[in-house]
């Protein structure tokens, strides 16, 4: 695979403190990667590092297989699109995407053939001659976009783009965005703290915490294989279930479990008497009133295998799921999603519920009890 960008060992300070912390990633050609993670984890500043705003302090960042360092961001072949679009506001749509080109000294006559094309991939056609102040945010924000497009950058750096936008907007650009990088086959790299918007639009995913990498991953490799506790927890709601395995088969563990036996699969090795944690998103539990379970000896066998006891605090209603809040026997809190089903009998729970919880074999993680 080509590599359009490298970062090798990269670390950066401002005063004294660490904002990147020795992290290294290489960014495949045609790639939409996102820099995932909370407020202050260092996103932007990888961004700014690339885009030539931030020097770092010691490592390699390669562009094309060049070493990039001490180039001005004029001469790298990436351009940015920041949270706030920065147009300029006494300029119309036109002039705005065709600043860059007439800097760069193209001739008029190839920018009247530029800014219709990159006009058209935003769907902004009808509106060169408008002021930025006569556009909505939404619209704003493509006109920075095709800015950025208009030369064709080898990378598109794009830091929190969509966050002034309201919600229906945001969901609209994330496919837009998503389809664009497509047309153009230009590597994106995004950076959003919003873990759906990430999922929704890159080939993989990278997720930080205080200046560091924690996993790279496509969006299935991150929910569904977390590399650590923190990921699982970045990344959408998880429960985590504390064990000790207590045997070793070929395929499988045996595990005490909140205090119940099970059988559990796990990617990582553990040997007898490792004290583990079993990741189960919400939607990975199955449960079953206990009544139910001990009135039909199938289900009851079915549930023998893995089966933690516990009592309903509480249901919400979600839409398309339900939630239920539920106590194992053992004081320990688990969240539930249920889907609506036809057959609606069995996956209505009530507070004060008795219920049976067990899990779709295979889909819990085992990691590493931490701490
Ligand atoms: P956000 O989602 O809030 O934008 P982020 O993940 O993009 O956060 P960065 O902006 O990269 O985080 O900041 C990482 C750390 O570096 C933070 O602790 C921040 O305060 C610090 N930092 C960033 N830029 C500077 C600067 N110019 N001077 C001093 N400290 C800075």
């Amino acid at each position: 695979m080509q590599h359009v960008i490298t970062l090798s060992d990269i670390s950066k300070s401002f005063d004294g403190d660490i904002a990147i912390d020795n992290i290294s990633l290489s960014i495949a050609d045609g790639e939409f990667l996102t820099l995932l993670g909370p407020s202050g984890c260092g996103k932007t500043t990888v961004l700014r590092l690339i885009g030539g705003f931030e020097e770092f302090d010691s490592g390699e960042i390669r562009i094309d297989g060049t070493p990039v360092s001490g180039m001005v961001p004029e001469d790298r072949p990436v351009n940015t699109v920041f949270q706030s679009y920065a147009l300029f506001p006494h300029m119309n749509v036109y002039d705005n995407i065709a600043f860059g080109l007439r800097i760069a000294g193209m001739p008029e006559t190839d920018i009247a053939h530029e800014v219709p094309k990159a006009l058209q991939l935003v769907r902004l056609e009808k509106m060169a001659h408008r002021m930025p102040s006569e556009l909505s945010g939404g619209q704003q924000q493509r006109v920075a976009i095709a800015r950025a497009i208009v030369n064709k950058p080898r990378v598109l750096l794009l830091d929190e783009p969509l966050s002034a936008l309201d919600y229906r907007l945001r969901k609209d650009m994330q496919k837009e965005l998503k389809e664009l990088q497509r047309t153009l086959g230009i590597t994106f790299v995004f950076v959003t703290h919003d873990q759906e918007e990430a999922f929704t639009m890159s080939d993989r995913v990278v997720v930080m915490n205080e200046g560091r990498i924690e996993q790279v991953g496509t969006p299935k490799d991150v929910y569904e294989d977390p590399a650590n506790l923190y990921v699982a927890r970045f990344v959408g709601e998880i429960n985590v279930l504390d064990g000790v395995i207590t045997g070793v088969s070929e395929t499988n563990y045996h595990a005490e479990v909140e205090g119940v036996s099970v059988v559990v699969k796990a990617k990582r090795n553990f040997a007898e008497g490792d004290k583990v944690h079993v990741l189960l998103r919400p939607e990975d539990f199955r449960v079953e009133v206990m009544r139910e379970v001990n009135d039909d000896p199938e289900l009851a066998e079915k549930f023998a295998k893995a089966m933690l006891k516990g009592t309903v605090d509480r249901t919400y209603y979600k839409g398309a799921t339900y939630d239920v809040d539920i106590t194992l026997d053992d004081g320990k809190k688990i969240l539930v999603s249920e889907f609506f089903d036809e057959d609606a009998e069995n996956l209505y729970f009530h507070a004060g519920d008795r219920v049976a919880v067990g899990w779709f074999e295979g889909w819990e993680v085992v990691l590493p009890h931490e701490g």
